[in-house]
């Protein structure tokens, strides 16, 4: 179990934004981007470097969950981003993308984030 594990289940508090029976979306609490959200599967997962075969749907599913809550959220454009491992950049070890969008200019926007 993690932090992530523990606001899958609801025994951690999380700004959710969009839930199914495989995925949840919440608010990044540190925000790197105007709008910063992490987009997890309910089970766990440390990271793409620890998926199998038998994990190819969820994966999938994750990146339309992504497009929906882009539709849902009326974002006209945005990035996701996974970090794997500790020289990635990982420092959650559950599976989770990171959609960043928001910016009003280009300078802001095409900077690397985390
Ligand atoms: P990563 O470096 O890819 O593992 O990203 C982990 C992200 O999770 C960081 O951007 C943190 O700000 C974010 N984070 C950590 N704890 C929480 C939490 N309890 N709720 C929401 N976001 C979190
Ligand atoms: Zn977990």
């Amino acid at each position: 179990m993690c932090i992530f594990c523990d606001i899958a289940n609801k025994q951690a508090p999380a700004s959710i934004i969009y839930e199914d029976n495989l995925s949840l979306v919440f608010k990044n609490i540190r925000p790197s981007a105007p709008i910063h959200l992490l987009i997890i599967p309910k089970k766990h997962i440390d990271s793409i470097d620890h998926i199998d075969d038998k994990d190819e749907a969820l994966v999938g599913h994750l990146l339309c969950v992504a497009q929906k809550v882009a539709k849902q959220e009326k974002l006209s454009g945005y990035k996701l981003v996974v970090n794997v491992g500790r020289d990635g950049g990982q420092e959650i070890f559950h599976l989770h993308i990171h959609l960043l969008s928001g910016w009003n200019n280009a300078k802001d926007r095409d900077i690397i984030h985390n």
